[in-house]
């Protein structure tokens, strides 16, 4: 080691007193500042996203992202934890007009054991704050074995493994890498050399360090084991017999986002505004019911008026032909994967009906139109769809000109699974 390395190591050693009061200060400073300045961002942005996956995408991108590159170094304390996990539920679940509220607690229509889940499964891929802080230090750690282990220690590192090697510790962050490691360690791999060894970093089956992503993924899948069903969610399992959590893989795969939004939101249970509305009278035709989804959108006299009018409209835009409005038709697990018509179809009826819904339960301006169930607007979100659909196809053909299996493949694809009875339009 060079002289001037020893100096600074000296440097880190002789830090004094104060100097650490100071960087716990700051430190608290910038998580501060940090935090607030994700809720400047989830404000501004509440009004603009609408549906469940893209306000996802907002809070990862220009929210918690900020707060990544910190965490690598820092932890949020759990009241930090919490105060973010408040925002984050006021930005996911509460209604547009109401702006966040430092001193309110608010209510989530999907629990964290259930929102970590893939889409495919009915979650939001929700990010679990702390066990993310906790796969942050053990890949730093293991970060730092792979480094040793290559010999590229520079000089902060090599005071490190000092410090592992004594178990003297004078550094706290490093202190919180190595008990996370440890505790990783002897549960996950333990075959694994233990710390005091200083072993190599703990590798994936591709023999490439483990990346911050299965650590993460290991932590969660060992924290909930699968996803949690809500009461409401086993009732469709056994007594209506829908298959969850293999519904969700099919709305992953429709197109209309406003309507796949929904038709998830449905079979999740996490539709704002009635999600807590039970066994009770309906304010729409006073019969009682026990629960809202069934009875919101099937049940009603609302729904049940305009059945026929929903019946005849998907009749007439989809091969695949029903008889009746229910949960069976609306299953997609039911129909074909490759009925794209039928399943984008639901979608946007269920999400028509979901806009009368909300008229009938919660307008209170008078000078709104009343929304009706009109099979125009059906037809013509119908039709725009598959015009789009096509658009994608044939941007993806001209890509792949010199190939003609997949040309050809990707044309195949298209002229079955998208057409429509009344409008048909097969790429030539
Ligand atoms: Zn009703």
């Amino acid at each position: 080691m060079s002289t001037d390395s020893k100096v600074s190591i000296d440097n880190y050693r002789k830090l004094p007193q104060k100097e650490v009061l100071f960087k716990l200060e700051l430190h608290v400073y910038i998580i501060t500042a940090i935090i607030k300045s994700i809720k400047d961002s989830l404000g501004r942005w509440k009004s603009q996203a609408i549906t469940m996956k893209a306000k996802m995408a907002i809070l990862k991108t220009y929210a918690l992202s900020r707060l990544s590159y910190h965490q690598y170094i820092d932890s949020l304390n759990t009241d930090h934890i919490e105060e973010l996990n408040n925002v984050i539920k006021w930005f996911l679940f509460s209604s547009i007009k109401h702006t966040y509220i430092e001193e309110k607690k608010y209510r989530t229509l999907m629990t964290m054991d259930r929102a970590f889940g893939e889409w495919k499964d009915g979650g939001i891929k929700m990010w679990d704050l702390g066990m993310r802080q906790v796969a942050f230090k053990i890949w730093n750690m293991n970060r730092l074995l792979e480094i040793n282990k290559n010999n590229l220690n520079n000089t902060l590192q090599e005071w490190y493994f000092e410090q592992i090697r004594s178990s003297d510790y004078k550094s706290i962050s490093l202190r919180e890498n190595v008990d996370q490691w440890k505790t990783f360690r002897n549960i996950f791999f333990p075959q694994h050399g233990k710390l005091r060894t200083i072993p190599d970093c703990i590798r994936n089956s591709k023999n490439r360090p483990l990346k911050l992503k299965e650590i993460y993924s290991l932590l969660l899948s060992k924290k909930f084991n699968q996803i949690r069903k809500t009461e409401g969610q086993k009732d469709l399992i056994i007594r209506h017999n829908i298959n969850l959590p293999i519904i969700f893989q099919f709305i992953n795969q429709t197109s209309h986002q406003k309507g796949r939004n929904t038709l998830f939101r449905f079979f999740s249970r996490t539709l704002p505004g009635i999600n807590y509305i039970r066994n009770t009278q309906c304010k729409i035709c006073n019969n009682r019911f026990s629960d809202p989804y069934i009875h919101f959108f099937i049940d009603c006299n609302n729904i049940k008026n305009i059945e026929t009018s929903i019946v005849e409209t998907i009749n007439k835009l989809s091969f695949l032909k029903i008889r009746h409005w229910n949960l069976d038709t609306m299953n997609v697990s039911n129909a074909n994967k490759k009925e794209k018509i039928y399943i984008n179809l639901i979608t946007i009826i269920t999400h028509q009906l979901w806009i009368i819904i909300c008229y009938k339960l919660f307008n209170e301006d008078v000078t709104k139109p009343i929304p009706l169930f009109d099979p125009l607007i059906i037809e013509k979100e119908t039709s725009n769809l598959i015009k789009l659909e096509k658009f994608k196809v044939m941007k993806k053909i001209e890509q792949n000109l010199n190939n003609n299996n997949n040309t050809n493949l990707l044309k195949i694809k298209f002229n079955n699974f998208w057409q429509s009875p009344t409008n048909p339009i097969p790429i030539p």
